[in-house]
């Protein structure tokens, strides 16, 4: 058995009953393997042993009041699983589905996407099993000053800084932010997706949507193509989403259809994308509203949203939302892209389908990876006590959304793989991250 076969079987029966974090896992090692096949030192000194061992996990209560004076416990973590190339970051996501596998799987991706970045931030995750929909904002407020008096304890802005993800927007990170600060007197940047009105940085709601409509551009533009006048499909209807959608418009592309955890929308005019961000944003309503504001528009509760005939496909609500039904649909209507929004959208079946299709796939430790180097900028800014401007942030983010592209198609071209990039992201965020672990000893 090979090196990365041993580490990756050990890993599995270590965290029996974790799907996602084993789906995450085999998919990284896989692709590994011909690194650690051409680079023994790695194995020598059990780089992958330690890659897939978590620094830190910590699990802990969150009780609160509700609305109506009843005590509530939710569950609340956070990951701090590799620190070899900077302080731990990664966003917290509130959701009822949270739990310690897809918090693990969610930080050992994010170690990859910080290293793509260029940027000095090592991998974490966390969140609860808390379901923010329905709340009120006093509701919120009270869970997330219960969440911070207990997280307060593991971060600082050299240790770990986390942000958003599902479930946390501006308004939580917010009330997290007040609550840090009320129990250590300290104004520190040790959360990132801050209003601008204190120390957030301008462009990064924006960051994780644009970069992922910038790096597919830049492959389309490799291809001599771009967005100009393709059909694109959009799922999810958060900030990535819409974010991403925008984009895609401002580009000259098309986006037909949104989703949300109820159903999805089809408007072949192309989403009205103000309406559903005040849908969204400003009201915190749901898609169902959206056919009595365009009549003509489809509303459908069941089947796939991967049904809609496009050029390019982007998955940007959750894990394992396009499945190998979705990716078949997909290729029989002639897509030619699909770019990961999301965290892990896509099965590993429908990777496969992809691949041998010769569609151009794009990981989300690559695609999405705009958000968190944002996140590194916002750091930044904080650090130095300065506010940068929206297009100096905006051309910082091209940037490293186009060095992203660069390292991941250089990687899986060294391998032999030119058309792989999922083999490719793998690849080039490891390298980074075991060069670091090797220069630090056996830590
Ligand atoms: P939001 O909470 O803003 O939006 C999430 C969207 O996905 C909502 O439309 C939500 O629908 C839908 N959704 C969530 N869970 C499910 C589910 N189980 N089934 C179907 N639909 C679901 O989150 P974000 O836009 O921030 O995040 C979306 C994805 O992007 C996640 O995978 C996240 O990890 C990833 N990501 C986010 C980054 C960021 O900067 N925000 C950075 C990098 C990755 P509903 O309202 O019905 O729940």
């Amino acid at each position: 058995m090979s090196y990365t076969n041993e580490v990756l079987r050990v890993a599995l029966e270590r965290n029996p009953g974790e799907a996602e974090f084993s789906q995450a896992l085999t998919e990284v090692m896989e692709a590994l393997e011909p690194v650690f096949e051409r680079h023994p030192e790695y194995a020598k000194n059990k780089i992958a042993d330690r890659l897939v061992e978590p620094e830190r996990f910590l699990m802990f209560r969150v009780p609160w009041t509700d609305d109506k004076g009843d005590i509530q416990v939710n569950r609340g973590f956070r990951v701090q699983f590799n620190s070899a190339i900077g302080p731990y970051k990664g966003g917290l996501r509130f959701h009822p589905s949270v739990n310690a596998s897809i918090i693990k799987f969610l930080g050992f991706e994010q170690i990859f996407k910080n290293s793509l970045t260029g940027l000095p931030i090592g991998g974490g995750k966390g969140g609860a099993d808390f379901d923010p929909k329905g709340k009120s904002d006093r509701e919120i407020m009270s869970f997330c000053q219960s969440f911070m008096t207990e997280l307060y304890r593991h971060i600082g802005p050299d240790t770990d800084v986390p942000a958003g993800d599902i479930g946390v927007g501006g308004r939580e990170i917010g009330y997290m932010y007040g609550q840090y600060k009320r129990i250590t007197n300290q104004c520190v940047g040790i959360l990132t997706g801050k209003d601008v009105a204190y120390g957030g940085s301008l462009g990064r709601p924006q960051a994780t949507g644009y970069g992922l409509v910038y790096l597919m551009d830049e492959l389309l533009r490799r291809r001599d193509d771009s967005f100009a006048g393709k059909t694109v499909v959009v799922s999810g209807s958060g900030n990535v989403a819409l974010y991403a959608s925008q984009k895609v418009f401002e580009l000259g592309g098309k986006v037909v259809s949104l989703s949300d955890s109820d159903g999805w929308i089809y408007d072949k005019e192309g989403i009205d994308l103000d309406f559903a961000m005040d849908l969204k944003f400003v009201r915190r309503g749901r898609l169902t509203e959206y056919k009595s504001h365009r009549p003509d528009a489809e509303y459908h509760a069941d089947g796939l949203v991967w049904s809609i005939p496009c050029d390019i496909a982007l998955p940007c609500a959750t894990q394992n939302e396009l499945l190998k039904d979705g990716a078949g649909l997909l290729i029989k209507n002639g897509c030619l892209a699909v770019g990961e929004g999301a965290n892990m959208p896509c099965s590993p079946e429908a990777v496969e389908l992809f691949l041998e299709n010769k569609i151009m796939y794009a990981p989300g430790k690559a695609a999405n990876a705009g958000g968190v180097a944002v996140s590194a900028l916002e750091m930044t800014q904080n650090s130095m006590r300065q506010c940068w401007s929206f297009s100096e942030v905006d051309a910082k983010l091209q940037t490293i959304m186009c060095n992203i592209c660069d390292q991941i198609t250089a990687a899986a071209a060294e391998y032999g793989q030119a058309h792989n990039l999922a083999l490719g992201a793998n690849i080039a965020g490891f390298v980074r991250v075991a060069q670091a672990m090797l220069l630090q000893g056996a830590v």
